[in-house]
């Protein structure tokens, strides 16, 4: 049986969500690492699109949530770490959009 060397399970992420592209991740970044989690960021070589993906294990296997996002990933932190967006924020920016 040949053992799988490579310590995050990303192989579910085949294709780049936006151009299609076979991904060819042979370096993802770590953000941030617990014990039984990796928070990755992934860039695709084709359209330098980005994916934050959470691998983790739990009882019933490893799994992976991603989504696409256009943060940097020196951003990726922070915005986690902020405060989430409220319906007051979203009727500021509707305001000040039609407020022009
Ligand atoms: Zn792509």
């Amino acid at each position: 049986m040949q053992q799988n060397r490579n310590p995050y399970p990303i192989r579910i992420l085949s294709h780049c969500p936006l151009c299609q592209t076979d991904f060819k991740v042979s370096n993802p970044s770590v953000i941030e690492e617990r014990v039984n989690a990796k928070l990755i960021y992934i860039t695709c070589a084709q359209c330098r699109g980005a994916l934050v993906a959470l691998v983790y294990i739990d009882a019933h296997g490893s799994n992976s949530v991603g989504v696409v996002t256009d943060l940097a990933i020196s951003e990726v932190l922070p915005f986690r770490d902020a405060d989430a967006i409220s319906i007051d924020d979203v009727l500021f920016v509707h305001e000040s959009l039609h407020s022009r």
